[in-house]
């Protein structure tokens, strides 16, 4: 089991940050794993981000799902029991000062030779998680909406697993950096994909389209909360593949992810989004799953 929690940490010395590595809390600043660790030499592993309002992990359950769908897709042994990843969140949450974090959990295959091949026998995977305090979108970003730019998905065909091999999502992160924008909006074969770290909405005649659960995206765990949402505010929600030309004459695109919640996008390629008056605003469909999305939190 996991040691007991310690003492809660003073909020203002960044240093004093504890992360959980292989069995033991140590100091976030100093901990290290092996240069052979496989997630150093191959991005051989999965992660989670999960967040935390007043000191409560939000949808804890759908998270460790996502984390042990993740680690069976690359056959690496699940290293801890539903109780155990449970309470490794807890005591991670207990030990740090801010009432809202967002905790990251990372398992890899372990420390081996370097060989492509999984290690055989298999060896310890690794498992690491550390907290920080969650910033939500400003007041300011959320009243103007985010930028975005579109972009070709170059990323490979297993997009449904959170790997931590990254490389495509961090290059279009950062395209998307460099137009000055917050996210990209990415299409595969003409249809829309997904962001660089967010799941993508459209908003057409009062109906929420979302793009197919399928290899070419990650299933957020807002995809289920946001049809959830749309159900209980009696708004369409429907799963099909999207256009291009569906989202560029959209009236409203929205963007999904643990850290930002579910956030307008009102320019797309220096264009605004949505027709008329609305035309460059947040929208009224977002608005109210945005509304949804806060009361949802506060029932959890
Ligand atoms: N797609 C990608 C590529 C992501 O990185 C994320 C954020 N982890 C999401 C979608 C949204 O997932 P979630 O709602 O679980 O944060």
């Amino acid at each position: 089991m996991l040691p007991a929690p310690t003492t809660v940490l003073n909020p203002t010395a960044a240093h004093d940050q504890l992360c959980w590595l292989n069995g033991a809390f140590v100091p976030l600043a100093t901990a290290t794993v092996p240069v052979l660790d496989r997630g150093f030499i191959f991005g051989d592993g999965v992660y989670e981000v999960v967040p935390v309002y007043a000191r409560a992990p939000f949808r804890w359950p759908e998270h460790r799902a996502r984390l042990r769908r993740s680690l069976a897709k690359l056959r690496i042994t699940d290293p801890m029991d539903n109780d155990q990843w449970a309470s490794l969140v807890e005591a991670l949450v207990t030990q740090h000062p801010w009432s809202d974090q967002f905790v990251y959990l990372q398992v890899t295959r372990g420390v081996a030779k370097r060989d492509h091949a999984f290690p055989d026998p298999a060896v310890q995977p690794t498992v690491f998680a550390m907290t920080s305090p969650l910033t939500l979108p400003s007041e300011d970003l959320r009243r103007r909406g985010a930028h975005a730019v579109s972009l070709p998905d170059e990323r490979w065909l297993h997009c449904d697993i959170k790997s931590i091999a990254l490389l495509g999502n961090v290059l279009a992160r950062q395209a998307a950096v460099d137009a000055g924008a917050v996210e990209c909006v990415m299409y595969r074969d003409g249809m829309l994909t997904e962001g660089s770290s967010s799941n993508l909405w459209v908003v057409r005649d009062g109906a929420v389209l979302a793009p197919p659960r399928d290899h070419r995206i990650l299933e957020g765990i807002r995809y289920g909360l946001i049809s959830e949402l749309c159900a209980a505010d009696g708004i369409p929600f429907m799963v099909r593949p999207i256009l291009r030309s569906e989202v560029e004459s959209a009236d409203e695109l929205l963007m999904s992810s643990a850290t930002k919640e579910i956030l307008p996008i009102t320019q797309l390629d220096g264009r605004p989004v949505g027709h008329g008056e609305q035309s460059g605003k947040p929208g009224p469909i977002g608005q109210r799953l945005h509304a949804g999305y806060q009361r949802a939190k506060t029932q959890a």
